[in-house]
């Protein structure tokens, strides 16, 4: 069986948790490689709707082991508060479906509080964070100043670790900030009570992972937010704090050497972007709040309000360029059912030039959108289920998009559900 990387192609939320849900059914494993519970996966399915922020999207298939790879920011309480919300839901979560990998580093209280502490101090000149200690968290795994999962079970070793970490982190904590200190016994009687819930799910992912590829299973790699927001690729500095690649997917799971045979990018049918930084081809005033509402635009963890446009090719081809697509996911085509006429930001014009290519991120301030306008098809395509059954217009618009990012559109998603998903 093959293994592939479900990967955002734009700024996130374009529907990934919803393609990982459906493809999961040929998948053993489904590995989250990166990122932490900043953004949240929507699925709907038989269970009902679920917001996942840490859990893998495989967590509602029987079979499904589900990982959290080395590569991702480890909360675990608020991955404690997901599985009791999910299990709510009837859905088991067990070490039988859901382990952890030993190598993944812990996000620790101070990671959160040090997050809206600088937030605070940037005012107006904020990243827009959802102040869940992402970037904290990243920039002390650089600095090798983190506990990984698997220290909780060598507790002498760890209560010095911790100790060290704290002496380090109270010097930032009060000197820089002017914040309270860290109490050590806070801090371990924390670590052993999160150690105590998840021991029977810590262990080596990768030596799992890697034993799967040379047994011929199929792994599925679930991305967090997109490839405008990879640390390196996107458009730093209002990116995210790891890299959202597939290119990233075997080193963040513990299997450097796991080939990826597919990688289905997920673009939607419109843009969105949560939080600050440039994003061109946003609308304002009614129009935005018109798409927002149709598409129900506002975050999963945070209901902010997303910002929204017109599909931007130029920076969904750069997208699909840094991910190596091999397949799109179109999703929320059904959203733009309302429109008489399509828009599409088919180039930028910089400078009085009209470009093609993503600019360097400093300049995509100076970028203005260049709108063409396709027809629409104003009929509800919600409940359509083949290609041949698809509006003309709606056809034309999936059709024009793929000839203009350079990658195949395999799939038409037309609803949230399951099943609402044309293969082509
Ligand atoms: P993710 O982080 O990439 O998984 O995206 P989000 O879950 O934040 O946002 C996608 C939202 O769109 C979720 O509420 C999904 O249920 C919903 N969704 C996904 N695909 C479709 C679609 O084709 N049509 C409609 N109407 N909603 C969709």
């Amino acid at each position: 069986m093959s293994n592939c990387a479900v990967v955002g192609i734009n700024w996130g939320d374009e529907g990934k948790g919803r393609m990982v849900d459906m493809l999961t059914e040929n998948a053993d494993f489904v590995v989250r490689y990166q990122g932490g519970g900043n953004a949240g996966h929507t699925v709907v399915n038989e269970f009902g709707k679920f917001a996942l922020h840490l859990l893998p999207s495989g967590i509602f298939r029987p079979g499904v082991m589900n990982i959290l790879g080395n590569g991702v920011a480890l909360d675990l309480e608020n991955l404690w508060d997901e599985m009791e919300s999910v299990r709510k839901g009837g859905v088991a979560l067990t070490p039988d479906n859901l382990r952890i990998s030993e190598r993944a580093s812990l996000l620790l209280p101070w990671h959160r509080e040090l997050d809206g502490l600088e937030e605070a101090r940037l005012k107006d000149k904020k990243y827009g964070s959802t102040k869940q200690g992402i970037a904290p968290f990243y920039s002390d795994k650089y600095q090798k100043k983190t506990i990984m999962a698997g220290e909780l079970f060598y507790p002498e070793l760890l209560r010095e670790h911790l100790k060290d970490l704290l002496e380090w982190k109270n010097l930032i904590l009060t000197g820089v900030y002017g914040a309270e200190p860290a109490d050590l016994d806070a801090l371990v009687a924390w670590v052993e009570k999160y150690g105590k819930l998840f021991a029977p799910y810590i262990c080596d992912t990768g030596a799992l992972i890697r034993e799967a590829g040379k047994t011929g299973k199929s792994i599925l790699f679930e991305a967090q937010l997109g490839s405008l927001r990879d640390l390196d690729m996107g458009i730093y500095p209002y990116t995210t704090s790891s890299n959202t690649l597939a290119a990233y997917a075997p080193v963040g799971s513990g299997a450097p050497t796991v080939h990826i045979d597919d990688v289905i990018g997920v673009v939607k049918a419109y843009s969105t972007c949560v939080g600050e930084g440039p994003f061109v081809c946003e609308w304002f005033g009614s129009d935005a709040d018109e798409l927002r509402r149709v598409g129900f635009e506002f975050g999963a963890k945070t209901g902010r309000p997303r910002r929204v446009g017109p599909i931007d090719i130029v920076a969904t081809r750069y997208g699909v360029e840094c991910q190596n697509a091999t397949a799109i996911a179109l999703t929320k085509v059904d959203v733009l059912s309302y429109m008489d006429k399509i828009p599409v930001c088919t180039h930028y014009e910089l400078d009085g030039k009209i470009i093609d290519n993503f600019p360097f991120p400093a300049a995509l301030g100076k970028c203005k959108p260049v709108i063409e306008y396709m027809d629409g098809w104003k009929t509800d395509i919600s409940k359509v289920r083949t290609w041949e059954d698809l509006p003309l217009n709606a056809r034309k618009y999936v059709e024009y998009i793929e000839q203009n990012i350079g990658c195949r559109i395999k799939y038409v998603s037309v609803g949230p559900e399951r099943d609402a998903c044309i293969i082509r």
